[in-house]
């Protein structure tokens, strides 16, 4: 991970992006509120300063996932873009998997692995977090 810019949008391409600067970091959420807000098993999300991301084009709605937390996504098409929080109200997450080069942002670990669905077999050595893990922010 670099400080290189990078770009990425919704499938439809009306939202389009880009983020520049280091990752803070990056993992898979198995929460069930990804899950039911990706319609997918698992998200990949990776945090950035709040400054690094860039709206380049498009207009993405926010839907309130709970409380404390907004979730920003394309509302032609309906691709899941970005989440905030106002427990870490410096920083936003985007979703790895938006990026025009997914694989340059490689996740580091899995947390709400207590809701990780059964049928999802994953092999590799990163560390998992029952709950959302430690605090990874600076
Ligand atoms: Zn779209
Ligand atoms: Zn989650």
């Amino acid at each position: 991970m670099g400080g290189q810019v990078l770009n990425g949008g919704c499938l439809c391409g009306a939202v389009r992006y880009s983020v520049s600067g280091v990752p803070v970091d990056c993992g898979y959420c198995h929460c069930r509120i990804c899950q039911r807000a990706s319609g997918a098993p698992m998200v990949a999300w990776a945090t950035f300063p709040l400054g690094s991301l860039d709206i380049i084009a498009g207009d993405p709605r926010a839907y309130a996932s709970s409380a404390h937390a907004l979730r920003h996504f394309c509302a032609r098409c309906g691709t899941p873009i970005s989440f905030r929080s106002r427990h870490s109200p410096t920083h936003v997450d985007i979703t790895v998997a938006s990026l025009d080069d997914p694989s340059l942002l490689p996740p580091q670990y899995h947390i709400w692995t207590m809701s990780q669905v059964p049928w999802l077999k994953v092999d590799d050595r990163l560390p998992r977090h029952s709950d959302d893990g430690p605090d990874r922010l600076p």
